[in-house]
């Protein structure tokens, strides 16, 4: 039995009032959700959410580099991150693969280092609307999880957490539909256990995001190889967040 994850990826929103505001408001009204539930906020509010002690909500980064320390300007480590109290690092969002052009290979250094250091990453994978209409979603999703994850060990796989984000379907309010994205995720999954036996393979968690809100979360939730969602706009605001949590 996977335990259901729901995250929320804040982007590059928030200062750290609006963060702790809204964060301490969260984990009162999650409280008992049988959900896990992960705040990936900007790295300025990752201090100050931990030192709120929160009890059910967990923390994650957007983004991190694979060195330990050295002369990168502008870049964060995974134990720098692993410092302030995160659990979780998103990898390979659309956003860095498009905007800031990471490829595969060096997603995948950023998934070892985070794997070494303690950190959960959630890999991101998903297809362009041109690849789609070109039939080629599985394709590249399945190269996206391979590549992301070479050389993860098979002790190391179930602290992966994978999310299948179309890229048409995110921030834009086209969202895929339940039974398709299912279908995606299982040939996600079959690769997966191409890599490392269908038994770890069923262990690991994947999750739908693509304009998921309280309004179509349920549809993907009752899909059998869906195991949450990658939250990014509804996210924002708790009351939509607190929505989508308790599907
Ligand atoms: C995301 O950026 O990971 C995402 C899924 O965004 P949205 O929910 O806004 O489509």
């Amino acid at each position: 039995m996977r335990t259901p994850i729901i995250a929320g990826n804040w982007k590059m929103h928030k200062n750290v009032g609006e963060a702790v505001e809204m964060v301490r408001e969260l984990d009162e009204l999650v409280a008992d959700s049988a959900v896990e539930v992960v705040i990936c906020a900007p790295f300025t509010s990752l201090s100050a959410l931990s030192a709120l002690g929160l009890k059910k909500v967990k923390l994650g980064a957007q983004n991190m580099y694979y060195a330990d320390q050295g002369a990168f300007t502008g870049e964060i480590s995974a134990s720098m991150l692993e410092d302030v109290g995160c659990e979780y690092v998103i990898l390979g969002h659309s956003e860095r693969r498009e905007i800031f052009k990471e490829e595969d290979e060096l997603i995948n250094k950023k998934v070892l280092k985070a794997l070494e250091v303690g950190l959960k990453p959630i890999l991101c994978v998903g297809e362009t609307l041109e690849q789609r209409k070109a039939g080629e979603t599985e394709e590249i999703v399945v190269s996206q999880t391979t590549l992301g994850l070479k050389d993860v060990s098979a002790e190391q796989i179930e602290q992966v957490v994978v999310a299948y984000e179309p890229i048409w379907a995110i921030g834009t309010g086209e969202t895929s539909n339940g039974e398709d994205a299912n279908q995606v995720i299982a040939s996600i999954r079959e690769a997966l256990a191409k890599l490392f036996g269908a038994e770890l393979a069923g262990k690991v968690r994947i999750q739908y995001g693509g304009s998921v809100k309280p309004g179509n979360i349920k549809e993907f939730m009752d899909q059998p190889e869906i195991d949450g969602a990658l939250v990014g706009g509804a996210s924002l605001n708790v009351k939509d967040f607190v929505g989508i949590i308790k599907y």
